[in-house]
């Protein structure tokens, strides 16, 4: 199975996050790049109908 250069940046995203935050990331933990980085991976899920490869 391949994965779409985008979901595999997200997922590079989402790694960071785990560990710190970024210029964009809000006081409150909520951060617009994570935001965008999830919902790309969520629509690739619905598109390919498979289990999760990853949890976070
Ligand atoms: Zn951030």
């Amino acid at each position: 199975m391949s994965i779409p250069f985008v979901v595999e940046l997200s997922w590079t995203v989402l790694d960071y996050h785990r560990v710190q935050r970024c210029s964009r990331c809000h006081p409150d933990g909520w951060c617009p790049r994570v935001a965008v980085a999830r919902a790309r991976i969520l629509a690739w899920r619905r598109a390919v109908c498979r289990a999760p490869i990853r949890e976070w």
